[in-house]
């Protein structure tokens, strides 16, 4: 059992299976930036149907000695997974850091978070992953029925490039813990960490295939959805992408898909609340991870009678914004993930401008001393917006707050939830009648009263509506990654039967 050491370049053996990181022979092969200098760090080689065929065939190999531990014997192997990670957080952050782009102050929560995740799960999974008993009619020793939750075989996931790690983690976690083996595609954008993860996981006493980690873009994410030996596909990403998974994973044989989709969150303050707390809270709400976060709850609606006094505190609080080097500890804002994704930022930015809608801060690439070529984007403040406008209604996944100003209750939970997303919402108030009224009506897989973009690994996290199925962290995640089967059992000699 290899020890973990963290590596110090990523240039090559980008993939992991056989128990360690590999590379493949392949025809094509897609650059690897490092936002924050925009340097192309990696050429990496593109999984094609028949390399991926073969990872998934020794992970289905792999997989029924895995299965045959209990819950709890793979559990401590896991608390080990979460150990090695807590031991290496600072050099795990600093990967994410350079993958992503965030500021490392966020990859250490999100990496001590990836470790409470394998705790949760290797905790939970002996009682969670139990069967059931029933009595049947007669002696109960002569028939009864039982069930067993069984691993249901390979998981594929597929990642989006936000919390590469985390995401990782969130999928990977509960597989393991309910007995699977996984094969993990992660997005283009941000393909390393999972390969981290996959030494951290060998150091811990994985077995070999048990976890492996394949990269490519769509053609190699869709032979993943459709090679017969996964049994269950996994999938953070966009919508218009959960929707071809979703069709994917019903075409060559039947197989759940747990989609967790984007979103476009209301975030609603009244105007009862103290304004500096919801200033916090609608800055939380947008310039997290430089925007780019599902969650995020760009559509911010202030009560009219506030709105103003808010706009002057946001602006004051956003000057003490500071965008730039990932690395320093008080930068609050890193780089965004590459530069199509940013020209997509800026641009929805100037349609909104030339649709009428007024900017007052921010909104365009920037250049900060050292990191010139980095993706940048100052974060925005628009207001004179319409509900109509594209910036509106669509995802920016960016540094955007819109200001949206709202008089009744009544009106602006409407206009919450007029959209197609469901993803999360939030609600500033000190009415505590009304903010759980609201939180009832809110159509979306998590409400915040008075706080936002909080996760716990124990508190269920998913979509409504097109922002997608299933949950992850919680209990019932493990369900997902398991089947039950039912077993009826007869001890009597003679069987009655019941025919003619
Ligand atoms: P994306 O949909 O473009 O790509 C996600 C992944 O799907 C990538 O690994 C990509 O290579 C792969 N992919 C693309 N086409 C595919 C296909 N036809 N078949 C199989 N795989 C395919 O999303 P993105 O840009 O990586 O991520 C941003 C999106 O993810 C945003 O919409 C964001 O809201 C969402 N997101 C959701 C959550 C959540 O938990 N709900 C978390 C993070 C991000």
């Amino acid at each position: 059992m290899a020890q973990f050491v963290a590596p110090s370049h990523l240039s090559d053996g980008l993939y992991f299976f056989h128990g360690k990181r590999q590379t493949i022979a392949s025809e094509h092969t897609f650059k690897v930036y490092e936002p924050h200098t925009g340097q192309v760090v990696a050429h990496c080689p593109i999984a094609d149907k028949h390399s991926t065929d073969k990872i998934i065939e020794a992970a289905h190999n792999a997989q029924p000695k895995w299965a045959e531990l209990t819950p709890l014997e793979r559990g401590k192997i896991l608390n080990k997974v979460a150990d090695i990670i807590r031991e290496n957080q600072e050099a795990l952050a600093q990967w994410e850091v350079r993958t992503n782009g965030k500021p490392i102050t966020e990859a250490r929560m999100d990496i001590a978070s990836s470790a409470d995740t394998f705790q949760f799960f290797a905790g939970v999974a002996p009682a969670a992953l139990k069967g059931d008993y029933f009595d049947l009619p007669g002696p109960a020793y002569d028939r009864f029925a039982y069930t067993r939750r069984e691993p249901l075989g390979v998981v594929g996931c597929i990642g989006a490039w936000n919390y590469p790690f985390q995401t990782c983690v969130w999928k990977v976690a509960p597989a393991l813990a309910a007995g699977n083996a996984v094969v993990y595609k992660p997005s283009p954008f941000a393909p390393g960490s999972p390969v981290l993860l996959g030494e951290v996981l060998s150091a811990a006493g994985i077995p070999d295939d048990v976890y492996n980690v394949i990269q490519g873009e769509a053609d190699t994410g869709n032979a993943l959805c459709t090679n017969d030996f996964i049994r269950k596909v996994s999938f953070t990403g966009s919508v218009p992408t959960g929707q071809k998974i979703q069709e994917a994973c019903a075409k060559r044989n039947i197989k759940p898909v747990t989609l967790e989709l984007g979103g476009k969150s209301p975030f609603i303050i009244f105007d009862d609340t103290e304004i500096d707390n919801a200033v916090s809270g609608a800055i939380l709400a947008n310039f997290l991870n430089q925007g780019q976060v599902c969650t995020n709850a760009t559509r911010v609606y202030v009560h009219r009678r506030i709105i103003n006094e808010f706009t002057e505190a946001l602006l004051k609080e956003l000057e003490k914004l500071r965008v730039g080097n990932p690395f320093d500890e008080k930068t609050n804002v890193g780089a965004n993930i590459n530069e199509d994704h940013l020209k997509k930022i800026e641009g929805m930015v100037e349609r909104a401008v030339e649709e009428g809608a007024k900017l007052l801060r921010g909104g365009k690439r920037i250049h900060p001393e050292g990191f010139e070529n980095g993706f940048y984007f100052d974060p925005a403040v628009l207001t004179n917006l319409t509900e109509n406008m594209e910036i509106v209604t669509d995802e920016i996944f960016g540094a955007v707050m819109l200001l949206l100003p709202f008089d009744h209750e009544d009106e602006v939970v409407e206009r919450a939830n007029k959209t197609g997303f469901g993803l999360a919402s939030g609600l500033y108030t000190r009415d505590l009648r009304r903010a759980h009224r609201i939180a009832a009506q809110l159509q979306a897989g998590t409400v915040f009263i008075n706080t936002y973009n909080d996760t716990e690994v124990f508190v269920p996290f998913g979509g409504f509506k097109n922002s997608g199925h299933g949950r992850e962290n919680c209990v019932e995640t493990l369900h997902a990654y398991s089947q039950v089967k039912s077993v009826y059992v007869n001890t009597q000699p003679n069987l009655e039967h019941h025919l003619g």
